[in-house]
């Protein structure tokens, strides 16, 4: 099985994001995996194990940010391949998705498109059923497992994870799937597999070899804010038993009538 799985590197999520003169600013907070991701290099690596092939991380963005692809390839990715380009900065949802559909064509008979739920800091989850739609492919999103997988007979069973319970979902292979973290724990990576992503050479890919003109986005951010400062006050309650501390947070919160 030829599989491909989708890994963008993000601020970490500890880090203080903030609007700084129109910008967006983490810092210098470390660049990490977006944590969905690791659940979709999970789900990969098991089905290549299971039914025996490889799997390729791919990534977009600029090419000295290699974290999220040196991560995947540290929990046992076989090769990582980055997709960047100068014309491919501040683009939007879909023409990101039209390089990634670009690359996947480019590489040889890909069964399966591994993708996270959503990147935590754009947060669209959109990437799934766009490539997906580019491609031509079905789209099974909010994976929580995979029951069945037959490459032979080219057809794939998930359980999809949505608010009203779990859905089994059939369809042909190949396929675009977007993993859930109910899908399991993600493995961390092993000491060898370290050593093997820090020596790593990972080819880039750009709009050239992708063979595609440079996509325009068609959503602009045209502002970006912060979030409006919350007025609080912190009162500490003090007392000398617990019993006594709890009664006057019981009176306080019902004479400003919380309950
Ligand atoms: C400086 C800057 C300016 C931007 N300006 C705009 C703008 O004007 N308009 C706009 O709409 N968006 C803008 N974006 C957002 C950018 O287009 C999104 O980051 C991108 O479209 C992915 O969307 P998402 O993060 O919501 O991914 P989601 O759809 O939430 O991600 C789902 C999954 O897709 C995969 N994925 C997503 N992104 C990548 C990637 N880069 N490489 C590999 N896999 C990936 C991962 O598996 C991820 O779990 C801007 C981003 C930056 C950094």
């Amino acid at each position: 099985m030829n599989i491909v799985v989708c890994v963008k590197q993000v601020p970490d999520s500890a880090a203080k994001v903030v609007v700084e003169e129109g910008h967006i600013t983490w810092g210098d907070a470390p660049l990490v995996i977006n944590p969905w991701d690791e659940y979709a290099v999970e789900a990969a690596l098991q089905k290549a194990k299971e039914h025996g092939g490889k799997v390729t991380a791919l990534g977009l963005g600029k090419e000295e940010e290699t974290e999220a692809l040196k991560h995947a390839l540290a929990m046992g990715c076989n090769e990582a391949i980055m997709i960047s380009d100068p014309a491919l900065v501040r683009i939007d949802n879909l023409a990101a998705a039209k390089a990634i559909a670009a690359a996947i064509r480019k590489m040889d008979e890909v069964d399966l498109v591994v993708f996270g739920k959503q990147a935590i800091d754009s947060d669209t989850g959109m990437m799934a059923a766009q490539v997906a739609r580019l491609l031509g492919l079905p789209a099974l999103t909010l994976v929580s497992a995979i029951p069945a997988l037959d490459p032979d007979s080219k057809t794939i069973r998930v359980v999809r994870s949505i608010e009203e319970g779990k859905q089994v979902v059939e369809g042909k292979l190949p396929a675009v799937i977007s993993v859930g973290k109910d899908y399991g724990e993600p493995r961390y990576p092993s000491f060898m597999g370290i050593r093997k992503a820090a020596r790593a050479t990972i080819p880039v890919w750009g709009l050239e070899d992708l063979g595609i003109e440079a996509p325009s986005p068609v959503v602009l951010w045209s502002e970006v804010m912060n979030p409006p400062v919350r007025d609080v006050t912190t009162e500490i309650i003090e007392g000398e038993t617990p019993k006594e501390i709890a009664e006057k947070l019981a009176d306080k919160i019902m004479a400003e009538k919380v309950i």
